[in-house]
């Protein structure tokens, strides 16, 4: 079982979750197609926990896909438009400013897992804090100095999200402000990398090649990252340094 780092079911969705990772535990569903030459360079890996975390190399390959398809549209809009990317390192007014980021289960797995499995000191002490104070109006729990401390397995809606010319200011939303300075993520990269998460809800990769399996199995399924109950986590940290996470995870 490799179930520990499941948000309680709060829904029919999350219960659909878990039992996609049991057929996947089980070897009941088939892989997805390996990635491409040119998806597999946005490829981050952590081999030893992806033989143990049958869910984590789904997760992963998704984020490359990504990855790779914000890179070409960030890309294309430089060349073809002469744009400017203001995002950069240090700059997280988003991170404070939006308080419906989507998260697809699978991700909150994989922020759990990396939480409280991956997170060094200094960041693990200040996450942790921010953990038990975290409100749904307040920024994100895992800002820290103006970083994103998850930054390998930030969401999909946080990887996505990527504003030209300037910096947004605080508390500016510029989806609204200036919608023509937020990128237009490519939609075929998108449901790409959605598709390669379907295995750890209990579709297999047959039925994944249907048209519009991925939005209709995985739209009843978003959460909002701010409403999830966060403090529960602070918990499971102390659980793995104090070496009392249950066995077989
Ligand atoms: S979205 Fe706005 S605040 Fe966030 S990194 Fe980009 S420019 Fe900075
Ligand atoms: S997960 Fe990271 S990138 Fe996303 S809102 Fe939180 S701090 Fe920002």
């Amino acid at each position: 079982m490799h179930l520990v780092y499941m948000l309680p079911p709060k829904n029919e969705g999350d219960t659909i979750a878990t039992q996609g990772v049991k057929q996947l535990n089980a070897g009941k569903l088939s892989g997805m197609q390996p990635l491409d030459a040119s998806a597999k360079k946005y490829r981050i890996s952590f081999p030893d926990d992806e033989r143990a975390q049958s869910w984590l190399p789904l997760l992963l390959d998704a984020y490359a896909l990504c990855d790779e398809g914000v890179s070409i549209a960030i890309a294309r809009e430089i060349k073809n438009h002469g744009r400017t990317l203001a995002c950069g390192r240090g700059c997280g007014a988003c991170c404070r400013t939006h308080k419906d980021i989507p998260v697809y289960p699978i991700e909150l797995v994989g922020i759990y897992w990396y939480v409280i499995e991956k997170l060094e000191e200094p960041f693990r002490a200040v996450v942790k804090s921010q953990l038990l104070s975290c409100r749904k109006t307040g920024a994100c729990p895992f800002l820290v100095d103006n970083a994103c401390a998850i930054h390998a397995v930030r969401p999909m809606a946080c990887r996505q999200f990527n504003v030209f010319s300037r910096p947004c200011a605080d508390g500016e939303d510029p989806f609204h402000t200036r919608r023509q300075d937020v990128l237009t993520p490519i939609e075929s990269y998108t449901e790409a990398a959605l598709a390669k998460t379907l295995p750890f809800y209990g579709v297999s990769a047959k039925e994944a090649k249907k048209r519009g399996v991925s939005a209709r199995v995985l739209n009843a399924q978003v959460r909002i990252l701010q409403s999830c109950p966060w403090a529960e986590l602070a918990p499971r940290m102390d659980d793995f340094d104090f070496g009392q996470l249950p066995s077989g995870r």
